[in-house]
């Protein structure tokens, strides 16, 4: 039997295609898939992410992107909080591309167990996948903060600047901003999902937000892979690094049908 170390010091020396080859190989003698993604999973929808080139963190704004998506700034600044959130936070258009597409289709093959992700945006669940841990929250669930009433989306995008719940008390979306600790135990299953997978498929993430990027660490298997379009401090840790898109990664090594 040949050595994953020998497969991984092979891996480092291939070129793209054969490094989509192999993580065909790899999803086909697993049995429990992991996927963990980030921002970088949905800018093939049309939905920017953070940190990239044209990501939301290089735009200009009167304050720093990660000031106005704090919950100091939510506190005290509710109406310019909710402006920058419905003008840049949300995409009424997006629709799920092929990475959202193939995570969907190895679930309901019985190949994939979870879909961890730290978006926000709901596209893997459009796609039709049905286990989906939210790491940070989601735009299409949101609750007022005094009696605790859920409302959806269209709530939040027909209010008149701060939206209002019939209690008198604000609504807000059930989204983790900066400064807010995560679900319990929302991490706790995506820990345990970690754990105890055959493989995990990082994608689409710069691993830089923690506590969601310290996640990876609880892998314990050999089949690390990472897809990424920038460079991750993972990378060498990856059995298989793959420098890509994700969407025309994953629709390449597991074409439909
Ligand atoms: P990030 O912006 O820090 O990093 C995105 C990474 O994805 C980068 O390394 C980039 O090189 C890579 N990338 C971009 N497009 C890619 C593609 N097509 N294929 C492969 N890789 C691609 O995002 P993050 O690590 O997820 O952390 C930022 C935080 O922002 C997260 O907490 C997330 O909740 C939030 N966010 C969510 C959305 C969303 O819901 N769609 C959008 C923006 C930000």
């Amino acid at each position: 039997m040949v050595s994953r170390d020998y497969l991984e010091q092979e891996a480092k020396n291939m070129n793209n295609e054969e490094k989509v080859e192999r993580l065909r190989a790899l999803i086909e003698e697993s049995e429990n898939i992991v996927f963990f993604g980030g921002a970088g999973v949905s800018t093939e929808s049309g939905i920017p992410d953070f940190r990239s080139p044209n990501g939301l963190y290089s735009q200009h704004y009167k304050y720093p992107p990660e000031y106005m998506l704090s919950h100091t700034f939510y506190a005290n600044h509710t109406a310019e909080f909710y402006d920058f959130y419905r003008n840049k936070m949300l995409f009424l258009e997006a629709k799920p591309n092929d990475a959202h597409k193939v995570l969907a289709r190895l679930e309901e093959a019985g190949k994939l167990k979870a879909v961890v992700t730290q978006n926000i945006d709901g596209l893997h669940q459009a796609a039709g996948s049905q286990n989906v841990l939210e790491l940070h929250g989601s735009v299409h669930r949101n609750y007022c903060t005094g009696c605790g009433k859920f409302y959806p989306l269209s709530f939040i995008l027909e209010a008149d600047g701060i939206p209002t719940c019939e209690c008198g008390e604000g609504v807000r979306p059930d989204v983790v901003l900066y400064e807010e600790g995560l679900d319990y135990k929302t991490m706790q299953d995506a820990a345990r999902f970690i754990r105890e997978a055959d493989m995990l498929i990082v994608g689409g993430t710069s691993l830089v937000v923690y506590p969601a990027a310290g996640l990876i660490r609880d892998y314990r298997g050999s089949k690390l892979v990472l897809i990424n379009k920038g460079a991750t401090a993972y990378d060498e840790k990856a059995n298989l690094a793959i420098r890509g898109k994700i969407g025309e990664t994953l629709k390449n090594a597991w074409p439909e049908g």
